[in-house]
């Protein structure tokens, strides 16, 4: 159980403190906005307290400053875009604390907002620091958690602050909680989990707590290479998490021997055959560099000093098909090193498959959003696709771990 927005009364003239995020990624030329998919995602929460003519203050970060101004990350560009494209009445202040930052606050009226500075300018911020809190909270008579994606991170502005002042859950936190929870909990089947991207490790906890009840677990991007590598397959110089071929194994070894594939169908493209039973699924095929040369190979063929940048097109049909048989897809992790445009076509041809899927689908990860940018504002208007704006939270969350960002909230109510 958790407070929410909702429950909040006689609002009109309160000042009320939002922590929101922001951490959008900047044009490194431009220094603007590059995908503003975050903010979209807290202007609910943000149109829903101006309406209650709220004196609202907002809080936020951008990126990793480290405890120090870094001019790069100040959330100007933010501010910019919100007073602009949104046509909200903000104000921006360039600092976060002191006596400058109260005063200011004393003069906000009614309906009107004030975006303080980046909060990890602070060193005190990531230290879940109770004087900090002390002072944000000074500023306001409630306070509202809206940013998911720092949720597992037990920060001032996600955990001490809310010791000392009533606390409730914003729309876009309270959207990723059930909607995360109802493909945890409640699953219809076939669910099908695709996983990609590069580091095993972030990504073994939601492999070992959906190994029983996904139906297919589908690996691409830079992951599928420690998989092969587990399987005995030779992967050239290709990326790799090292120290983790071991537990790799377990995983496979596990998921396709005692916990079955829920539904028995046979999948079969070109010569590669993935049988029912066989819950873990692998590329067949893979689209690498060897020699100057991009070659497609199977999985067999790939020499010593060949590197696998993306999954082949023989994978891209063989996931496809598996992807539509599902009723619930989690997909998290690009197919490949889509930066390089040479190897974005496995991520493409998923975003596109996915996009015409009829099942209940849920995306996430930050380079996974920026992959699939284009597809990304054509998926958020189809009612069965959520992306979600969490990372790590994301990922801690379906793995079974408690947020701390969420855990206070809840404290709340006991
Ligand atoms: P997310 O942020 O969506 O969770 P990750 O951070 O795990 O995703 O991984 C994204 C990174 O993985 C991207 O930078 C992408 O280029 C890289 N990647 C994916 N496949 C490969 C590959 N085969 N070789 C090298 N890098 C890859
Ligand atoms: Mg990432």
């Amino acid at each position: 159980m958790i407070k929410t927005i909702q429950e909040l009364k006689n609002l009109e003239g309160k000042r009320v403190l939002l922590r929101t995020d922001f951490d959008v990624s900047l044009d490194q030329k431009s220094g603007e906005v590059k995908d503003d998919f975050r903010i979209r995602a807290g202007l609910e929460t943000i149109d829903f307290l101006l309406k209650k003519r709220v004196k609202l203050i907002i809080i936020a970060h951008l990126g990793r400053p480290g405890g120090k101004v870094v001019e790069e990350l100040r959330l100007k560009p933010v501010y910019e875009l919100l007073r602009t494209k949104y046509k909200l009445p903000i104000n921006y202040y360039q600092e976060s604390r002191g006596e400058e930052v109260k005063k200011r606050i004393k003069k906000i009226k009614e309906g009107e907002i004030v975006l303080l500075e980046n909060l990890r300018f602070y060193p005190e911020e990531e230290k879940n620091d109770p004087d900090f809190a002390k002072e944000l909270v000074n500023l306001a008579d409630f306070f509202i958690n809206d940013a998911f994606a720092v949720s597992h991170r037990s920060h001032t502005s996600t955990v001490e602050i809310t010791k000392y002042l009533p606390s409730y859950a914003g729309f876009s936190l309270i959207r990723e909680i059930e909607t995360l929870s109802k493909l945890k909990e409640t699953p219809q089947r076939p669910l099908i989990i695709l996983l990609g991207g590069a580091k095993i490790s972030d990504k073994i906890g939601v492999l070992r707590n959906f190994r029983k009840m996904a139906d297919w677990i589908l690996i691409g991007g830079a992951l599928a290479n420690n998989f092969l590598k587990a399987e005995g397959y030779e992967i050239g110089i290709s990326l790799i998490e090292p120290g983790k071929i071991k537990e790799t194994r377990e995983l496979l070894e596990n998921s396709n021997s005692d916990v079955k594939a829920n539904y028995n169908y046979s999948f079969c493209v070109d010569n590669c055959k993935v049988i029912g039973g066989e819950k873990i699924i692998l590329p067949c095929d893979l689209k690498v560099i060897s020699g100057r040369k991009i070659k497609t190979k199977k999985i067999n063929q790939i020499k010593k000093f060949d590197q696998i940048l993306d999954i082949g097109p023989a994978t891209i049909d063989l996931f496809s098909k598996v992807l539509r048989e599902a009723k619930i897809i989690f997909w998290n992790g690009p197919m490949g090193f889509f930066e390089d445009r040479r190897f974005i076509s496995g991520t493409k041809e998923i975003a596109k498959t996915i996009l015409e899927s009829k099942a209940q689908v849920v995306i996430g990860g930050g380079d996974t959003i920026s992959a699939i940018k284009n597809y990304s504002s054509k998926m958020e208007k189809r009612g069965n696709i959520f992306i979600s704006v969490g990372g790590g939270a994301m990922l801690d969350f379906l793995a079974g771990k408690s947020l701390p960002g969420i855990e206070v909230l809840e404290a709340q109510c006991s």
